[in-house]
């Protein structure tokens, strides 16, 4: 099976559980992610907004924009990196995931990391943060990276302000481009520690 199967099996698990009917009712799109399934960083956002309920693919509206402009700018390809979100079906009128919704979701975000493997997390506001990192302030924690242990594997966090709450703020704008600028430089941080380490075990 490759790595694509598996992810198309989490889908299929998601519409044969039912997860969430009543998002599931209203939803035009079951929106499991987009980009490379070998990816060292996944993004992680709250829930799919109108566009991406339309098109079936994560970040592909306004918010979406304002991303791809900045994997740019720190020297990204989308198509290199994973996006995703923590809720998967589009929450009626764009409001917050309930933490139920999340709840029923955490599982099936958790297998797409066990399966794509990345080096660093990257979350996207306060919903996806939480589950990583409990009791984080988004305001004190944003750009720094912490090494956590994830279904038996270490991987980095890096908690980042969401874009659409930036977009139109320009401190915190300017704040989550400087964040993301820091993005290639942890990947290759962690690079060198695992080859490190490889060496170490060797
Ligand atoms: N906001 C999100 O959190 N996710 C999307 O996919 C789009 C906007």
């Amino acid at each position: 099976m490759s790595k694509q199967d598996d992810l198309d099996q989490i889908r299929a698990d998601i519409l044969s559980q039912d997860i969430c009917p009543e998002l599931a009712k209203q939803a035009k799109n079951l929106v499991m992610g987009d980009g490379n399934v070998d990816a060292e960083v996944v993004f992680i956002g709250e829930a799919p907004g109108k566009n991406e309920d339309e098109q079936g693919l994560p970040f592909v509206g306004a918010a979406g924009k304002f991303l791809n402009e900045m994997l740019d700018a720190a020297d990204m390809k989308r198509e290199d990196v994973y996006i995703t979100n923590i809720v998967k079906y589009r929450p009626p009128n764009n409001r917050d995931p309930l933490p139920e919704e999340k709840e029923e979701f955490w599982p099936f975000l958790l297998r797409q990391i066990e399966i794509i493997r990345p080096k660093i997390i990257a979350t996207l506001g306060r919903h996806s943060m939480e589950y990583f990192l409990p009791n984080a302030k988004i305001s004190a924690v944003h750009g720094k990276p912490k090494r956590i242990t994830l279904g038996g594997r270490e991987v980095v966090i890096l908690p980042l302000f969401h874009p659409a709450a930036a977009l139109y703020n320009g401190g915190m704008r300017e704040t989550l481009i400087d964040d993301f600028n820091k993005v290639p430089g942890i990947i290759e941080q962690v690079s060198e520690r695992d080859a490190v380490l490889k060496i170490m075990t060797d």
